[in-house]
């Protein structure tokens, strides 16, 4: 711990975080939003925290709960591929930890409550876009089954602060917001001094199981960074499997616990576009869609250089050639329940995937409406029609390319679907599990940017009806 910490640019070797020496309260903080599920993994009902006159500032880190020691982590990592050196929490600040007996151990952060002692030339600050939407796509993610930080609320204000949005060289004044979020830790995969010690913290305190099965270093280590290898493969074949790119996959922003982590410029795809970039300063493309499982890979072999002498080099690099395979078979796994493949794997399914895909990018079908409106089609095999029909309309109206989307389903429903009722004793049974399985791994909504630019722009003006309704039932947003 680095107690003697002052903002600037300066780099604090040793350290695992820097005491946050003073508090940089908001203006007339304000309640935008709480999330219920949230505040009841730390034993709190939302309307208890409404019922607290203090909230808004105790929320937003402007002031604080007897016992909080704010800090804000020092990690070092790669950005856009190199070596960014000493970063740290500079517009992040940890406030504690709390242990409950029945929803176990969460650290609690408040982002864009002011300067850190890791600001840099930063202020510290978040405006209420970037809070809106890191909020919402928190805990959307966390309604899709997806690994995530977790967020609990979200405090505007009246003070400003100047932003330039569209990148044009044009300032607006915004409104500093603070979102509070929630992980069990949010220590990164990037590099941090203090290994071996931070090393031993995380595996016991967050992989005790490994911790307690092996009595050699080597080896503990060498399954834990198997295991984030795996976790890491399943969150990356997650995000594909329902189109969300991250934006800015730097080692910095990788949890340790496989956790999607830091929500920027994210973006859920419309139309399908392997391409796809949502980070407008991406200028070369790192972070698009078809990349981030190899920027994952990527990131794992800079976290295993980080741990150094904690991992043998060649233990190290058998784990990193299995990323991929272990991907892939997530990935695939995740996208036969999206077909509403539930019996044998067939050797051909990778293919059905990619013939689908490559249809799709074609015909500029929507992601997430393409999927959704298949999972309607098998409802009744008898009525297809309804489902081209529906399908059909996924696509631009102008397009006249949707012929081969339609000539794709039929191949499909004719030869793959009618194989999956071979020999089946109880078609009944088989076709309503299909239709369980495709509803559960093909969303009807996602979180589009222009549903989170609308809550946006009415939350600017004061109305923030569109950020709350859309949280009272998360299994089916009302977005
Ligand atoms: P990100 O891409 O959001 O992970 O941010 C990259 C780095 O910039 C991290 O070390 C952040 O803590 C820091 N940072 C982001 N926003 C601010 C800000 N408003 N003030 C100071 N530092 C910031
Ligand atoms: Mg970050
Ligand atoms: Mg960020």
């Amino acid at each position: 711990i680095d107690v003697s910490a002052e903002p600037g640019s300066r780099t604090v070797p040793g350290a695992c975080f820097s005491r946050v020496g003073s508090l940089h309260p908001l203006l007339r903080p304000r309640i935008v939003a709480l999330s219920q599920p949230s505040f009841s993994l730390l034993g709190l009902s939302a309307q208890e925290v409404l019922d607290d006159p203090l909230a808004p500032e105790y929320l937003s880190g402007s002031r604080l709960l007897a016992g909080s020691e704010p800090a804000a982590h020092c990690y070092c990592g790669h950005q856009f591929g190199l070596f960014a050196g000493q970063l740290g929490d500079g517009a992040v600040m940890y406030l504690g930890e709390v242990e409950s007996d029945t929803q176990g151990h969460w650290e609690i952060q408040v982002k864009g409550a002011g300067v850190t002692p890791y600001s840099r030339d930063g202020d510290g600050r978040k405006v209420l876009r970037s809070s809106v939407r890191e909020f919402l796509c928190s805990e959307a993610m966390f309604a899709l089954g997806i690994p995530t930080t977790r967020a609990a609320s979200l405090v505007t204000s009246d003070l400003h602060i100047g932003r330039d949005p569209l990148n044009n060289g044009e300032r607006i004044l915004e409104r500093c917001s603070v979102v509070m979020r929630l992980a069990p830790s949010f220590i990164s995969a990037g590099r941090h001094d203090n290994r071996a010690q931070l090393l031993d913290y995380v595996i016991e305190s967050f992989y005790p199981h490994i911790q307690q099965a092996h009595n050699n270093r080597r080896e503990r280590n060498l399954s834990f960074f198997r295991e984030v290898m795996m976790r890491t493969a399943k969150l990356v074949a997650q995000w594909q499997c329902v189109g969300f790119c991250h934006g800015v996959l730097n080692t910095d922003n990788m949890s340790i616990l496989g956790l999607t982590l830091d929500y920027g410029p994210f973006g859920f795809m419309d139309r399908f576009d392997p391409d796809f970039v949502c980070n407008a300063s991406d200028k070369r493309r790192r972070y698009s869609y078809q990349a981030q499982p190899s920027v994952c890979r990527w990131n794992l072999a800079r976290l295993a250089e980080a741990l150094g002498s904690e991992l043998r080099a060649a233990d190290a690099g058998a784990v990193l050639d299995d990323f991929m395979p272990t991907y892939e078979a997530f990935y695939l796994c995740g996208m036969r329940k999206k077909l509403g493949l539930v019996r044998k794997e067939e050797a051909e399914d990778r293919e059905v995937v990619s013939d689908l895909l490559r249809v799709m990018h074609n015909t500029g079908a929507d992601f997430t409406n393409t999927f959704r409106l298949l999972s309607r089609s098998v409802r009744n095999i008898g009525h297809l029609q309804v489902g081209f029909y529906l399908f059909y309309l996924s696509l631009e109206p102008c397009h006249n390319s949707f012929k081969e989307l339609f000539f794709f389903c039929c191949w499909y429903t004719r030869r793959r679907l009618a194989r999956e009722f071979d020999g089946t004793s109880d078609l009944h049974l088989v076709k309503k599990e299909r239709l369980r399985v495709m509803k559960s791994s093909n969303p009807r909504v996602v979180l589009r940017n222009y549903i989170a630019q609308n809550a946006i722009q009415a939350a600017d003006k004061g109305d923030f009806s569109e950020v709350r309704p859309k949280l009272e039932n998360p299994k089916s947003p009302k977005w």
